[in-house]
């Protein structure tokens, strides 16, 4: 059977200039500066998206955490300016929204993952207004600090939808951000904050369980497990939530807020799911070390859309994109690749204003500190490093494909 045409064709054709993306294609054009790498890629801008709680908690302006994306994509990568809806990778192809058709030897599929708002009902109705803020989009963070500012007193509800989602540790940070602020404007006797998560549990690497229980302890945050915000009324300030693993079997419960923070459901993108690289839950299948796809070995995949059975964070991708780099390399050059990723993963959550817990973990949970300094203490030195390190170290070193680097050591 001939192939349908296609209008070009790369030797590495990479989807979606994200943090994964941009750093991979970097990383092969710096080792191999002849190679065609095209980057499909509809947004103009790129936004470093770790510091979103930052600007929810007024510590830290949007607009450091934007760049053009022509700024940030490397120089010899060919930019299509167009999103991907569809994938065919019987003919090493991917079809673009104008019906264009682009071929591949290699395919990087890196477009993150869908932020499902219509997963609430009533949700987009609201947001923005009535109190109803989230991190997770930069049009809204800004919102999340006015909400926090403004705040007199009454009852502020941080949510977190299902497992998986990108950077697990984000919902709880700005609780602690908010419950801190209240705390350093008096208003603590008259507030009350509570963090409702869908989760069994605090944290998915049980090690941080308890210091983070401390610390939702000392802000005097009700905690509540198993509690998945279903429906949004903004105009009647009420929230609904499906609560599971109750005695009675499932029920629901409708809460009273003058903040509510969402982090909204999360899955992977419809053109992924729909596709013959997903999985069952809808994730690009990849072998979780060598980052390769289980049935089409030219394709690979790491970041937010991939299987990889690891927490979502830029952190991770920090360590995937050397290891997607090597491994392309030597298929490119007809040798087995032999890099391999441990699952390495980590997330800085903020406790308080000036206090970070670095959270940094591999596969099957295990606690691998990269520094000598204890990972279940809130640390200064951390707040600083989330703050005026990270950034810059993302935009300007990471995204340009280096990759030196300090190991990571299981703790002792
Ligand atoms: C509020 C918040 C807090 C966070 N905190 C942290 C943190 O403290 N530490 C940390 O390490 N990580 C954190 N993260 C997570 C981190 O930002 C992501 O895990 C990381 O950006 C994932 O990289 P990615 O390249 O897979 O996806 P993204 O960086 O999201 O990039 C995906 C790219 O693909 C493009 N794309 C989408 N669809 C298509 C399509 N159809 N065709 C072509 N291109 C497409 C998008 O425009 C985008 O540019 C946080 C994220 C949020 C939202």
């Amino acid at each position: 059977m001939t192939r349908p045409h296609a209008s070009r064709k790369h030797q590495v054709l990479v989807i979606g200039a994200g943090a994964a993306g941009t750093s991979v294609a970097a990383s092969l054009l710096r080792q191999r500066p002849g190679l065609d790498v095209g980057i499909v890629e509809p947004g103009d801008v790129h936004y470093y998206q770790p510091a979103f709680t930052l600007v929810g908690g007024g510590a830290y302006a949007l607009a450091k955490t934007a760049r053009p994306q022509a700024a940030t994509l490397p120089d010899n990568a060919h930019w299509i300016r167009s999103a991907v809806i569809e994938l065919d990778p019987d003919n090493q192809q991917v079809v673009l929204c104008d019906g264009r058709r682009v071929g591949y030897d290699i395919l990087v599929v890196t477009p993150g993952l869908k932020l499902d708002w219509d997963g609430v009902e009533g949700l987009k109705e609201t947001l923005g207004r009535n109190g109803v803020c989230s991190n997770y989009d930069p049009s809204l963070a800004e919102y999340t600090w006015r909400c926090i500012r403004s705040f007199r007193g009454g009852r502020a509800l941080f949510t977190q939808p299902p497992a998986p989602i990108k950077c697990a540790g984000a919902p709880q940070k700005i609780a602690y951000l908010a419950a801190d602020h209240f705390r350093r404007n008096n208003l603590s006797s008259v507030s009350e904050v509570s963090f409702l998560a869908a989760a069994g549990a605090l944290f998915s690497v049980p090690d941080f369980v308890p210091p983070l229980e401390q610390v939702a302890r000392r802000h005097n945050i009700d905690v509540r497990l198993n509690h998945n915000l279903i429906a949004v009324d903004g105009d009647r300030r009420q929230a609904t939530f499906a609560v599971t693993g109750g005695e009675g079997g499932p029920t629901t419960i409708v809460e009273s807020f003058d903040l509510l923070h969402v982090t909204p459901p999360q899955c992977a993108p419809d053109f992924v799911r729909n596709s013959k690289l997903a999985d069952a839950a809808g994730w690009v299948e990849v072998d979780q070390h060598s980052l390769q796809h289980v049935r089409y070995d030219n394709v690979f995949s790491l970041g937010d859309a991939s299987s990889l059975p690891t927490s979502k964070t830029a952190a991770a991708v920090r360590k995937q994109s050397p290891v997607a780099a090597a491994n392309i390399l030597a298929r490119l050059s007809g040798r087995p690749g032999d890099a391999s990723y441990d699952g390495y993963t980590s997330c800085p959550v903020v406790t308080a204003y000036g206090k970070v817990m670095l959270a940094e973990f591999i596969y099957g949970g295990k606690v691998t500190p990269t520094l000598p300094l204890s990972p279940f203490k809130e640390s200064t030195f951390y707040w600083h490093v989330k703050k005026q390190f990270l950034p810059p170290f993302y935009f300007d070193y990471m995204l340009k494909g280096r990759e030196r680097d300090i190991p990571h050591r299981p703790q002792r």
